[in-house]
């Protein structure tokens, strides 16, 4: 007999994976190029070429044992210093590779860190919209998520809503910036202003509350906006980077915890990722993904593709009647819904056009289209957003 809570999991689904799995029924059954699925966040944009090279080069090169055999749960020590140095020249950081911890992305990251910090009962800040598997995550080691209500048009944090539910038992917040689903990215000023509630807060429990930044879209930003790098304003930030859609290999399952001297308990915080690394079952991130993350460190994605499919949707579902935020990162749309969320879905996918419901990231009455896709899938999917519009929006 399975057990009751992975039970409860299963029945609760994810809408995301149950709404790309229709995908690929109904491509069977109309033909792909009839099916437009922006369910799920899976980048098209080709990984660089370098990084299919050092693939090759480091698999042709590389001695067994230093390549395929065990080693520190933290990952490559020469691996962590590459990403530390470069952390340092970005953003004016002081990371030593002991400050990084090689993670089976960013999903790893998290787990492991949760694993980590919390104890039966500790409480989990969100902002809603957020990432539907933080309640996993959160709930697996016993944890509660507690969610600060989201906070439209804007989508910016809510800080003061987030300061009347911290508790004491408020163990970590999290937050998503560039953020899945919304696009938005957060400002310098609210980022200053939450560094400072968490701290006096901190103060006044007597113990960190962690800030824990998951940062997949780091690098998928559009015009001018930037990103700031959140160790700069609160010492107990945990950093959780991913390089699956930056370097568009989620199947590869690679990203780093990067974790400063300055966050309270900081070495056996260290230690401790070390060792729920090895416990959850990943033992270590995956060695060869390590030795090509070393090599291809200064590898960019071609952002330049996402900001053609924004601008192409963005602009037609608005002209269309749709209401949406214009996303500055990452590469969704979180529109609303002119009719009843579900029945929208429904609508739509009579158009065989496939989209996931706000109620995955607890923000009722939207949906997410992820625009990671092929232009000219979208190119052939406004026809029918443009009859969606004249069927729904008044
Ligand atoms: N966090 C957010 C906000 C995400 O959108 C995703 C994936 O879509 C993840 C974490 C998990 O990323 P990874 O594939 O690196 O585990």
């Amino acid at each position: 007999m399975i057990s009751k809570k992975i039970k409860d999991i299963m029945q609760s689904g994810s809408a995301i994976r149950a709404m790309f799995e229709e995908g690929k029924r109904l491509a069977e059954v109309y033909g792909k190029e009839n099916v437009y699925d922006f369910s799920l966040g899976n980048p098209s944009v080709p990984a660089p070429k370098a990084v299919n090279e050092a693939i090759v080069k480091i698999a042709q090169n590389t001695d067994t044992l230093a390549l395929h055999g065990y080693m520190l749960n933290s990952g490559f020590e020469s691996v962590r210093k590459t990403i530390a140095d470069s952390l340092n020249s970005k953003y004016g950081t002081r990371f030593a590779f002991k400050n990084i911890v090689m993670t089976v992305g960013a999903a790893g990251g998290l787990n492991v860190v949760l694993k980590s910090i919390i104890n039966e009962g500790d409480e989990v800040i969100v902002f809603a919209p957020y990432f539907g598997e933080y309640n996993n995550y959160v709930a697996n080691v016993g944890g509660k998520v507690v969610v600060v209500p989201p906070n439209p048009p804007t989508f910016q944090p809510d800080l003061k809503a987030m300061k009347s539910l911290v508790s004491g038992r408020t163990k970590a917040v999290i937050i998503n910036s560039p953020n899945n689903p919304t696009g938005v990215i957060y400002g310098e000023d609210t980022l200053k202003e939450l560094g400072k509630i968490l701290k006096e807060q901190s103060e006044k429990k007597g113990e960190a509350i962690y800030l824990i930044s998951d940062e997949p879209y780091r690098e998928l930003v559009y015009g001018d906006y930037q990103v700031p790098f959140l160790t700069k304003y609160y010492d107990n930030t945990i950093v959780g980077y991913s390089y699956s859609k930056s370097l568009s290999l989620p199947g590869e399952r690679i990203g780093y915890l990067a974790i400063p001297d300055e966050a309270e308990d900081c070495d056996n915080l260290l230690a401790a990722c070390g060792v729920a690394t090895r416990i959850l079952g990943f033992v270590n991130a995956p060695s060869l993904q390590q030795l090509v993350i070393e090599q291809c460190i200064d590898e960019k994605t071609d952002v330049s593709a996402y900001d053609k499919n924004r601008k192409l949707l963005y602009n037609a579902l608005t002209q269309y009647g749709f209401e949406c935020i214009e996303p500055q990162g990452a590469f969704y749309l979180f529109v609303k819904c002119p009719i009843e969320e579900s029945k929208f879905v429904a609508k739509a996918k009579e158009y065989n056009i496939l989209i996931v419901g706000g109620k995955s990231f607890a923000c009722e009455g939207y949906v997410r289209i992820a625009y990671c896709v092929s232009y000219d899938m979208i190119e052939r999917s406004l026809p029918y957003f443009k009859k969606l519009a004249e069927d729904t929006v008044k």
